[in-house]
């Protein structure tokens, strides 16, 4: 007899282009059919079939506490009480945008929207609107949503399908598209000097996170603030992953470098559908209806996920929060560490705060062209032999994974003995 999950996956594909909403849980990056998922608690899922999983995809990043924590489901219930949109203003959104000063100080004043590509959209527009100028400068395998500009050299689903670039984008739009490898200071200071007077931003995960998990190295987020400013671009970091997750303020925080722009979202919403985009007073203000540069919708604000944002706000401000987590992950890194050693498995593991990428590579990953020299065969043999046994990792090798407030100490040691049996199988 099929399986539930087999028996939705072909269902599905008979109505929705490749059976799924977004291209990367499609599981093409590993083989394989998609878990079709039913429910979560804390660290874990089920799937239709009724298995479990220890999670470690977490939604691709919001959960940091989870799975249907008790808290926010109470706050939901309330709020749905009051309705589901307005399309007016609601206190709830005050509050929110009044609050995440706090945590990011380079956020002066913010728009709350419904997803990381429509804030990075509406950044990029501002970007261009207050600068004047038309091009977008990118880092190879940086993954900002699906926004037309930004579509170039892509990581995410572009690194797993080797598509990184889509159709559908005229080349004269892709032309205003500028990318550089990350952490190669000499090809940034390059490419200013060459054309640094039409570039209207610089967009960077300050940690990339969508080619997996790769770290700045020492002076780079410096060099891009000081060459951003030297030439009058923007700088723009795309914190939709790290931004709550590697510290209270992101990556901004950790790094001691200050955007013109930051782009939110994934954890704020609480695994609701919103976002957020900010920055400094001057360059905000050119929103409309006040300023020239068009941007809205429908849902903005929608208050049951500002209810969910509040309620993450509030429990990311719990003292200690960010060091147990990292704390916890730290521990579970080095136990990675060990069995990596034993075996002396050729990988590399990439980690910042509580996400992290294992690389099937011998070789240091700093950008996009070292993570590519990855086996992604081996990888998919590895995802496979975990989830048999109850581990949902990311299904791509491109792709960070996360460990959220639920996992317990006792969890993360048992994965560890299950990682160990599965990268040995790996190799068969
Ligand atoms: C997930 C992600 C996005 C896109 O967010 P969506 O909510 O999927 O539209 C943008 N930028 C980064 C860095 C992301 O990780």
């Amino acid at each position: 007899m099929m399986s539930k999950n087999k028996k939705l996956f072909f269902l599905a594909q008979r109505h929705i282009p490749s059976g799924v909403n977004s291209p990367v849980r499609a599981f093409r990056g590993v083989g394989g059919d998609p878990l079709f998922i039913r429910r979560g608690k804390g660290a874990f899922i089920w799937d239709e079939n009724g298995k479990r999983y220890l999670d470690f995809c977490a939604s691709w990043g919001p959960l940091i506490f989870g799975h249907a924590p008790e808290g926010l489901l109470r706050r939901l219930a309330q709020a749905v009480r009051r309705g589901t949109s307005f399309g007016a203003p609601t206190a709830g959104e005050v509050e929110t945008a009044r609050r995440i000063p706090a945590f990011f100080p380079a956020i002066e004043k913010c728009r709350l929207v419904s997803s990381g590509t429509e804030a990075v959209m509406s950044a990029v527009r501002l970007a261009r609107g207050f600068t004047g100028r038309k091009k977008i400068l990118k880092i190879d395998g940086g993954y900002h949503g699906h926004v037309d500009s930004l579509l170039i050299k892509a990581g995410s689903g572009g690194a797993t399908f080797g598509t990184p670039d889509s159709a559908g984008i005229p080349e004269e739009l892709a032309a205003l598209t500028l990318t550089v490898p990350f952490n190669d200071a000499g090809a940034l200071a390059k490419i200013f000097l060459e054309q640094g007077k039409e570039i209207a931003a610089f967009i960077l995960e300050p940690v990339p996170a969508n080619m997996g998990v790769v770290v700045p190295e020492s002076g780079y987020l410096n060099l891009a603030r000081s060459l951003t400013q030297k030439h009058g671009a923007l700088l723009i970091f795309d914190e939709v992953i790290t931004g709550f997750r590697l510290a209270p303020g992101g990556a901004q925080e950790i790094y001691n470098v200050k955007p013109d722009l930051t782009c939110l979202g994934k954890i704020i919403g609480g695994g609701l559908p919103f976002a957020v985009f900010g920055g400094r007073a001057g360059i905000m203000d050119k929103l409309a209806p006040n300023g020239p540069v068009y941007q809205a919708g429908t849902l903005s604000g929608n208050p049951l996920a500002v209810s969910a944002a509040l309620w993450v706000l509030e429990q990311l401000e719990v003292k200690n929060f960010y060091h147990t987590l990292n704390g916890k992950a730290a521990c579970f890194y080095a136990g990675l560490e060990n069995v990596l050693c034993d075996l002396g498995f050729p990988a590399k593991l990439n980690l910042s705060g509580s996400m992290f990428t294992l690389f099937f590579t011998p070789q240091h990953v700093s950008d996009y062209a070292s993570a590519k020299n990855c086996d992604t065969a081996r990888y998919g043999r590895f995802f496979h032999a975990c989830l048999k046994q109850g581990l949902y990792f990311a299904p791509s090798q491109f792709e960070a994974n996360f460990i959220s407030a639920a996992h317990t100490p006792a969890q993360l040691k048992a994965a560890l003995k299950v990682i160990e049996k599965a990268l040995k199988a790996s190799g068969k």
